[in-house]
């Protein structure tokens, strides 16, 4: 408590100490929207004393999808600029009833938030007005940055030089339908690479070199179909290798052999290929996996958490220290509920993609570099800001009008208590109020929140969403009809439509992508990009959950992400070490 908002402090306080603790400390309570029972650890009501809030009213994974409904980091539309009328490449779906302009005149100074002003009133609820602002103050059309070269179709990116179809992604040059995280070039159909070049349906793997369908590695080069292996040189098809070289089919068969072997394998027809992928499907289902993808961690409870201590309830949190509830976040500290974003200190209830380096901030979407602000919606550099939008390089302010320290505070002392009293103060912002359809944001992107009735129950907005960017013009070709040999496929491909029956769903082949598959001998993908994309983002889901079962070596009890029904091999720590060659 900083002293300056004395009527809240003394509320919370009387909250605070007014709570009927366990023999531990903790509290169980019932969740709001799903009516089920969830436990407030010791150490979680601890957190909230810290950052002055009371305790939650949602169960961890509402909570969570309450922050990823937020954001629509996936779906591409054309739409209009409210600024311009030209047309553009937005999140914003048509139709949507908020103000997009173009993100390069979002960030310019060529309007100015502060004109949408407000004046708080205790008539109607904080909520309410809060989303009146939010409708009225333009909004960027995508997560673009300065640093993007001829990278028009790309969202929550930066550094990027001639990238297509690229999301999640710092860095990189030469990329299409590629999806995070760091420094690629040249790729085609990746997931979630670091630090790679050359590479091909690449999944979770950092640091590979010419990989074609490689998931699960490090530092590998020269290689086909490899799950979990490290350090390796011209494999194939192979599990669980460390350090080898000249793996066919997970035996050692030396130089000559292998490249005799290599010489019968053949990518670039389509039909053959499907044999290979499915032999690679059964390969990582027999080969064994540990309970939790973590690395160099101390004390943490998730999964995908590398180099970081106390986490608990984490997924892909990396550096990190005293995190709870996260999904992804980068370099932070003591942060609570948080999704995505770098360089983070004590914030709470954020849903961040690609922004950071805030302090103290609270219950706000994609706010950058901020100090102690709170209800707040795409701001930067701002300090002591509450219920703002679109604000850059501010202090003092509530619902984007200006006032004096003294009045600031006053005035947030008096919201702050009512919200408090309400109900308001201490939620992130209400389904009802999301800014996309429920469908459109990154909670149906992965596996895990996609009971869209129970998401309507809650007060998402679950209704269908008409179909993004469509491709017109040029002659019609249905995916079956491709040459299934990438040498029988001519120029002329690049001119025409190509309709993927399937999904009902058309697209183009782009010149990258045919030259690509001709250069390393890969057949063109028969789905619309959209969909290999999804595809790949289902394998994970996002929701917090793990399992009890046993090791599929030992028997031993073991806690896990993976399913009981689900049909991978799950080992123990010390099955799995033995396991490794
Ligand atoms: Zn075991």
């Amino acid at each position: 408590m900083n002293g300056k908002t004395p009527q809240f402090d003394r509320a919370l306080d009387e909250y605070l100490s007014g709570l009927e603790l366990d023999e531990k400390g903790g509290q169980w309570r019932t969740c709001r929207f799903s009516k089920e029972k969830f436990y407030v650890r010791p150490e979680d009501i601890n957190f909230y004393k810290k950052v002055c809030v009371p305790l939650p009213t949602l169960k961890p994974n509402e909570r969570r999808r309450r922050r990823v409904a937020s954001q629509n980091s996936y779906n591409l539309f054309k739409n209009t600029s409210a600024f311009s009328g030209k047309r553009i490449i937005t999140v914003y779906q048509p139709g949507s009833p908020y103000k997009v302009y173009e993100h390069e005149i979002w960030r310019s100074d060529e309007w100015d938030p502060m004109d949408y002003g407000s004046e708080y009133t205790t008539s109607s609820s904080f909520f309410e007005q809060f989303h009146k602002l939010q409708l009225e103050v333009p909004r960027t059309s995508l997560i673009g940055d300065p640093s993007n070269v001829d990278s028009e179709y790309t969202n929550v990116s930066k550094n990027l030089k001639n990238c297509y179809i690229v999301f999640d992604q710092n860095g990189g040059e030469d990329l299409y339908y590629h999806q995070c995280c760091a420094d690629d070039k040249n790729c085609l159909n990746c997931w979630a690479l670091d630090y790679s070049d050359t590479c091909y349906e690449c999944k979770l793997s950092k640091r590979l070199y010419k990989c074609f369908f490689c998931e699960q590695c490090r530092n590998c080069m020269e290689d086909y179909f490899l799950w979990d292996c490290r350090n390796c040189e011209y494999c194939f098809m192979s599990s669980n290798l460390r350090n080898k070289k000249y793996y066919f089919r997970n035996e050692y068969v030396g130089k000559e052999k292998y490249e005799k072997r290599m010489k019968d394998i053949y990518l670039g027809d389509y039909t053959k290929l499907q044999l290979l992928i499915r032999e690679f499907e059964e390969l990582k289902t027999k080969a064994p996996r540990k309970p939790f993808w973590n690395e160099k961690v101390e004390n943490v409870y998730g999964d995908f958490i590398y180099n970081s201590k106390n986490v608990y309830m984490g997924l892909y949190v990396e550096n990190s220290e005293n995190i709870a509830y996260a999904e992804g976040g980068d370099d932070s500290a003591d942060c609570y509920d948080i999704n995505g974003g770098t360089g983070n200190e004590l914030c709470y209830e954020f849903s961040n993609i690609w922004t950071g380096n805030s302090y103290n901030c609270k219950f706000s979407l994609n706010i950058e570099n901020c100090s102690d602000v709170e209800y707040s919606d795409f701001c930067r550099d701002c300090e002591h800001c509450f219920g703002c939008v679109g604000l850059k390089n501010k202090e003092f302010c509530i619902f984007n009008k200006q006032y004096s320290e003294e009045e600031y505070w006053n005035k947030v002392d008096e919201v702050k208590t009512k919200m408090l009293a309400d109900g308001e103060y201490g939620e992130f912002f209400p389904p009802e109020y999301a800014v996309f359809p429920y469908r459109l944001t990154v909670a149906t992107s992965f596996l895990g929140f996609r009971d869209y009735g129970t998401a309507a129950k809650y007060g998402y907005d679950t209704a269908l969403v008409e179909e993004s960017v469509e491709e017109t013009g040029g002659e019609k070709v249905n995916v079956s009809e491709l040459p299934s040999d990438i040498r029988d496929v001519k120029d002329d491909i690049l001119e025409k439509v190509i309709f993927d029956e399937k999904n009902s769903k058309s697209f183009r082949i782009i010149k990258p992508e045919l030259e690509f598959c001709r250069r390393y001998g890969l057949p063109l993908s028969r789905e619309h990009p959209s969909i290999r994309m999804q595809k790949w983002r289902e394998g994970f889901e996002i929701n917090l959950m793990f399992y009890k079962r046993t090791c599929d070596r030992c028997n031993k009890d073991i806690e896990t992400s993976y399913a009981p029904e689900r049909k991978e091999t799950v080992y123990c720590e010390q099955c799995y070490q033995a396991e490794v060659v």
